[in-house]
């Protein structure tokens, strides 16, 4: 018998696998709204990302870098994989993420990087407790992660 027909296909995917990943990449996108049914679909990995309190997305939230009403609609990852970040979160609970590239913190100022430390961390250790703590989600944010624009634009100055 010959398999070319079916080889073809295979290398040629027919409209259906061009409508099904299409859904695919559609119901990733959707993300926060399903999840109900599954949780958040990281970016990068493609995993579900199984609690907030791994979540990148939800730990600029806390840290004041990502608006309420942009949870909704913003891509969600593990805190893992979005390394830049996670690199400042110094706590015995999390193990140490090293950046390789330009954005290694060990190529930053040795004072922004205390700082981002401090304050990364101190949004991860809230982000570990908000739930417990039985706050709702307007609350998540530190007190004064509203002042974060001041960081990039100079708050000593
Ligand atoms: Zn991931």
């Amino acid at each position: 018998m010959s398999a070319t027909g079916t080889q073809r296909k295979d290398v040629y995917p027919g409209t259906s696998g061009v409508l099904l990943a299409l859904q695919t990449a559609k119901r990733r996108l959707k993300g926060p709204m399903a999840r109900c049914d599954q949780g958040y679909i990281c970016d990068v990995c493609g995993e579900e990302v199984e609690d907030i309190t791994e979540s990148d997305l939800y730990l600029r939230y806390v840290l004041g870098e990502v608006p309420a009403r942009d949870l909704m609609s913003a891509a969600e990852r593990h805190l893992r994989c979005n390394p830049v970040t996670a690199q400042f979160i110094i706590d015995p609970a999390f193990d140490p993420v090293t950046v390789e590239g330009s954005f290694d913190k060990r190529l930053l100022d040795a004072e922004e990087v205390a700082r981002l430390e401090q304050r990364t961390t101190r949004g991860w250790r809230r982000l570990q407790e908000v739930r417990s703590m039985g706050l709702s989600l307007a609350e998540y944010p530190l007190d004064d992660a509203s002042l974060d624009d001041d960081l990039h634009s100079g708050a000593d100055g």
